[in-house]
């Protein structure tokens, strides 16, 4: 069953989970050590994010740099394949626009789907690190709806080249994201809402949403996406605050607010263990919220914070 039907289906709030690839060089295990801990919370499905190619500059000699470009976190699909052989659950890799040509995605495609992987996740990515805008690739798509439509397409067989082949027998099915708070680049959020409808159109079943602290703003997004006419499960995301540093860096990064309340809490922490207890408090709040409002899933992105995760998911599930 795809995540989609999963989600469409009639069942208690789902639990599932985001994982990103080891850093270059690092093995699996930390990925294993992370969902290992998770497992007894029955994770309906898991996320593998993907990572762009980064321009890196390397010290040959004192004060020479040489420009190479390199993914820093690699494996996406293999990771995939690990853990659906691993864990035997369904597993859903991120392709992103980002740093890819058509050519390597539609290659990606054939690949995810001699492994039998066809849950996924269609983002246009994050821009380069340095750049100000998104830039594609040559050959490259500007939207994640370019990617949905290339998605549908290889479903239909039908390849970038034109060449037409049988329809996919197990087809691809796929999510996409939203922004509960509007995406940075958005002019304003009816339009980023607009966006998200033609994504829908273009064959995602369900959305994704970006991490929120305070649940109103995602009853609101729900509510205003209901209103344009997308009727697909909306899924939340939510991550546990585990940090000193990160009061500065998710506002930054990410371009969410963090609620008043929060905020207060927040100031008055001395130490990355305060934040921890806080996170864990905040997210039971916020789960237990979500699941009274029988939302289909909870997504929990577990960067650093696997044991934040299992606590929450001791007092939720
Ligand atoms: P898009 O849908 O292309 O939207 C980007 C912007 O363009 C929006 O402002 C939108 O309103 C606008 N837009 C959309 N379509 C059009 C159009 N046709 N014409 C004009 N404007 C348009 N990033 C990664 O690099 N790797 C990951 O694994 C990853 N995982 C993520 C998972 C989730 C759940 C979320 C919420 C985000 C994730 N991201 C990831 C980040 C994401 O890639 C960035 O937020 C990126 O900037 C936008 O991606 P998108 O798919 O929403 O893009």
């Amino acid at each position: 069953m795809s995540i989609a039907s999963y989600l469409a289906a009639d069942h208690p709030t789902a639990f599932s989970i985001e994982v990103l690839p080891p850093v270059r060089g690092k093995g699996i295990e930390q990925v294993f050590k992370t969902i290992d801990r998770l497992m007894p919370f029955n994770p309906a499905y898991i996320n593998i994010t993907t990572h762009r190619t980064e321009v890196i500059y390397r010290e040959v000699s004192a004060g020479i740099f040489q420009r190479t470009t390199a993914r820093m976190r690699p494996g996406t699909v293999a990771i995939a394949a690990a853990l659906k052989g691993r864990y035997g659950i369904p597993t859903v890799p991120h392709v992103i626009c980002s740093g890819f040509s058509r050519t390597e995605l539609e290659n990606e495609l054939i690949d995810l789907s001699y492994l039998g992987i066809t849950d996924l996740l269609v983002l246009r990515g994050d821009r380069a690190k340095g750049e100000n805008r998104f830039i594609a690739e040559n050959d490259g798509h500007e939207h994640a709806i370019d990617l949905c439509h290339q998605v549908s397409n290889f479903n239909r067989g039908r390849m970038i080249d034109g060449e037409e082949h049988e329809a996919l027998k197990e087809k691809f099915s796929f999510g996409v994201a939203g922004y509960p708070e509007k995406h940075e680049e958005a002019m304003n959020m009816e339009i980023d809402i607009e966006h998200l409808k033609a994504k829908i159109e273009a064959g995602a079943e369900y959305v994704v949403t970006q991490m929120f602290f305070d649940n109103a703003r995602y009853f609101a997004f729900v509510e205003r996406c209901r209103t344009a006419g997308i009727n697909v499960p909306i899924i939340p995301g939510i991550k546990p605050l585990t940090s000193l540093t990160q009061q500065a860096l998710l506002p930054k990064t990410f371009h969410i607010d963090l609620p008043m309340e929060l905020a207060k809490e927040l100031r008055r922490c001395t130490s990355n263990d305060d934040v921890k207890a806080l996170g864990v408090e905040w997210g039971i709040a916020q789960a237990r919220e979500l699941k009274a409002a029988g939302v289909p899933s909870i997504h929990f992105y577990s960067m650093n914070a696997a044991a934040s995760i299992e606590a929450i998911a001791k007092a939720v599930y």
